[in-house]
Formats: C-alpha cells, structure tokens, sequence
C-alpha cells in the first residue's frame, strides 16, 4: 500500500524540468533560432531517459516526461550541460487555484525543504487575473511551509532555500531553489570551430569555451606513431568523448606528422624545431577546417606558458594562415584552466602521463624570439608542400558523441 500512496502522490503532483535561458538570448533577431535550437538540443538530449515532452513557452523550456519511466535523474542532469540554459530546476506541477497549490506545497515541500533552516517565498504571477496578488501567495504558502516543516524559519534577507511559486498561462509550479544551468549559447547557432586537440588540459578546455559560446566543435589531433603510442591517440579520443558531454558530438580528424618530425630533425636546425611543426599544424588544420566547413581553428594557447606561445612565436604562427584563430585560454592561468578542466570533466584523463608529437625531438633551446625570416629559411630545407600533401592524406576520422544514438 505504501508504494500506491507514493504513487498516488507522484501522479497527482507530477514533477516537470524547467529550463531557463539568459535575458541576452531573448533580445535580437536571432531569438527564435536560440529558442527552436534549444528545444531541438533537449530533444535530442533526452532520448535515453525516456519520453518527454519539451516546449518552449514563456521564456521557458519546460520537459515534462510522459510517463513513470522516465529518468528524471538523467535528464535533469543533462539539461546542466546543455549550452543556451542559465538555470534548471525541477518543480511540482498544480492546478491554478489556492487550494490545489496550498495541497501541492504541503505535500511537495517538506522532502524537499529537510534540512534547511531558513526560507523566503517569491510567487509570481505570470496570469494577472489570478484572484490573489504575489504577495498574498508568497504568504499563504509561508504559511504551509511553517505548518508542515518542523523547525523551518523565514528569512527573507539570506534564506537557505527560496521557494518558488510561478502561476503561469496554465498551470502552478512550485519549487524550492534552482541551479544555474551550462549558460552560454545554444550548440551550432554561432557556426563550427575545428579544435586542435592534443592530449593537455588546455585545449579539451579550449574546446569546450568555444562551444560554449555556440560553435560546433569538429577536432583535429596530430600524433607521431611509433614515437607517440597508440595509448596516446585513445587517451585524445577519450578527452574527445568527455567532451561531448557539453560538445554532443565531435568529429575526431588525425594526421601522422611523423615524417615531417623525422624531416625537421634530420635537416632543421634543432632551435626551430617547435616553431617549424607548429607551422605545418596550422597549415593542415587550416585545410581540415576548409574542407569540414569550419570557419575558426580554436587552440588551448596560454600567453607565455610554454616556448611556442610567446607573443612572438604566436605571431609567427598566426601569420602562416587565413583564418581566424581563437586561443580563449590565452588570458587564463594554469589553475583557472584546470578549474574548468574540472568543470568541463576532462582533466583526470588529462594528467594521464602519456606523451605528445609535441614533447617527441623537443630542442633544448627553443626559439622563444622567431623571426619569420630565419624561420622560413629553415623551411626551405624540407619540401613543404609535399609533406603537407602527404601528411593531410594520412587523416581518417571518427566519431564522439554524448550516447551512441545520439542524432
Ligand atoms: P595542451 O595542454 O592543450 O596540450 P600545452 O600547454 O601542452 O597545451 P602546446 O603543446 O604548446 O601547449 O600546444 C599548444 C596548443 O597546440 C594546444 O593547446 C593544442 O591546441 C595544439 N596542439 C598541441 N599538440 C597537439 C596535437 N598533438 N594535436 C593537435 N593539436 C595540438
Ligand atoms: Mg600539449
């Protein structure tokens, strides 16, 4: 009988997600596509947790699961890291009259406020005609709280928890608190970014900001096989599934660039080593995102970390390309990065100590002052466009996405 009574309860005040977006997104012209994008990317989001309906109405996405199957968990969890939402949480849904919150809240509340010590109550009214003001809300629900939450008290200055009851166009939602969602804007509204991917903390991170900020990240990951091991390649896919998390999916590009390292070593100076490969990286990255109509390469550079991000060095290698390149760890210190390397859920596999086409033939002496001139000159020693024609078509690819079915 205890398990019809709790399903009594769950039937009869049923929970929804509700998912808010930031003000910013709902200015300008482009309001409807973040809006039908963000619903699409739900969509496609709670396809293992079950069936539910999800729709956009004011300023909301509400995901209301159809069923007693639904992994509520799951998608709630998911919903955090969708991009284009500022806050998420669940809420109890009531018919709009005093009555039925009050028994709602009652019922609803008490497991969801244990614990606390303090709380404030902010009703809105989003149906105007609703007979009682905000205020008169917020304080017959008080009211409720303090009846049926044992040791409960107001503070409307600094509560523990604040809960919220919104009447909107057709139904009462009450919940107690929200967290703030992956923020940012909806995934593929601000065109596609091709990630040079490496085995680090910062470009798994470079990577995700971008997305953030809406691009589609498609990756690109060089190795340098045998002098980097197969380990290494799949600790990058890794990275690369970890990223879908937030990214959904991501087309994987590798090259070898192991015969132009062999080709560098064998004829280069050893100084210009990290600039001369940092060069052909950025020539083919830029023809990988011509051809998978990426319109920016995204680097996980940091200002001065290491002897190839110098100002210099950067300038050297932004000059071998036309097309924007975006460096969004270039103002970061190593700690802001790896807090966001948290974050984002990539820097346990990060730190797995496996080497990098970077760290193989590294000179002693790198040059941390390129002069373009010297530095073509060295070039000149290898025959640059055949190794670039012979390491682009050593690319093959493969796929990452958030669950396999993922569309
Ligand atoms: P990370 O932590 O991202 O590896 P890093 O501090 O090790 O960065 P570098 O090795 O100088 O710095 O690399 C700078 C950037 O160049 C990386 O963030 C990445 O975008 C790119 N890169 C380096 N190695 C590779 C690689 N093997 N494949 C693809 N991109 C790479
Ligand atoms: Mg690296």
């Amino acid at each position: 009988m205890d398990f019809m009574n709790s399903f009594e309860e769950r039937s009869s005040y049923p929970e929804v997600i509700l998912c808010k977006f930031g003000e910013v997104i709902l200015k300008g012209n482009n309001r409807q596509n973040f809006e039908s994008g963000l619903v699409k990317e739900l969509r496609r989001r709670a396809s293992p947790f079950g069936n539910f309906k999800i729709y956009f109405k004011q300023s909301t996405i509400y995901v209301e699961p159809q069923n007693d199957f639904c992994d509520m968990d799951g998608m709630y969890a998911a919903a955090k890291k969708v991009f284009g939402i500022v806050a998420v949480n669940r809420a109890a849904v009531c018919d709009k009259n005093m009555d039925a919150i009050k028994e709602c809240a009652a019922k609803y509340l008490p497991l969801k406020l244990a614990g606390k010590r303090t709380f404030k109550v902010d009703a809105r009214r989003s149906d105007k005609k609703f007979p009682l003001t905000s205020p008169e809300i917020s304080r017959d629900i008080g009211g409720v709280i303090l009846s049926t939450v044992r040791g409960i008290k107001v503070d409307v200055k600094n509560p523990d928890v604040t809960v919220t009851v919104e009447v909107r166009d057709d139904f009462a939602y009450i919940r107690a608190g929200q967290e703030p969602g992956a923020g940012g804007l909806p995934l593929r509204s601000a065109g596609r970014g091709l990630l040079l991917l490496s085995g680090g903390i910062d470009s798994p991170v470079a990577g995700c900001m971008m997305a953030k900020r809406g691009m589609e990240i498609e990756a690109l990951h060089f190795e340098s096989f045998p002098y980097t091991s197969e380990r290494a390649r799949e600790k990058v896919l890794q990275l690369a599934q970890e990223m879908c998390e937030f990214c959904a999916r991501i087309h994987v590009h590798v090259i070898s660039l192991t015969h132009i390292q062999e080709e560098l070593r064998d004829k280069c100076e050893e100084d210009y080593f990290t600039i001369l490969l940092r060069i052909f990286m950025m020539r083919l990255a830029e023809r990988c995102a011509l051809e998978y109509k990426c319109g920016a390469l995204i680097t996980g550079e940091s200002l001065g970390q290491v002897a190839s991000q110098t100002l210099a060095a950067i300038g050297v290698t932004d000059s071998v390309v036309n097309i924007p390149v975006f460096r969004p760890c270039i103002g970061l210190d190593k700690n802001e990065i790896i807090n966001y390397a948290r974050h984002y859920g990539t820097f346990d596999t990060s730190i797995l100590p496996f080497e990098d086409c970077c760290t193989v033939f590294t000179p002693k002496h790198p040059k941390t002052q390129p002069k373009i001139e010297l530095v073509m000159k060295e070039l000149e020693k290898v025959d640059f466009d055949g190794l670039l024609e012979e390491a682009y078509a050593s690319m093959y690819t493969e796929t990452k996405k958030v669950f396999e079915n993922y569309k």
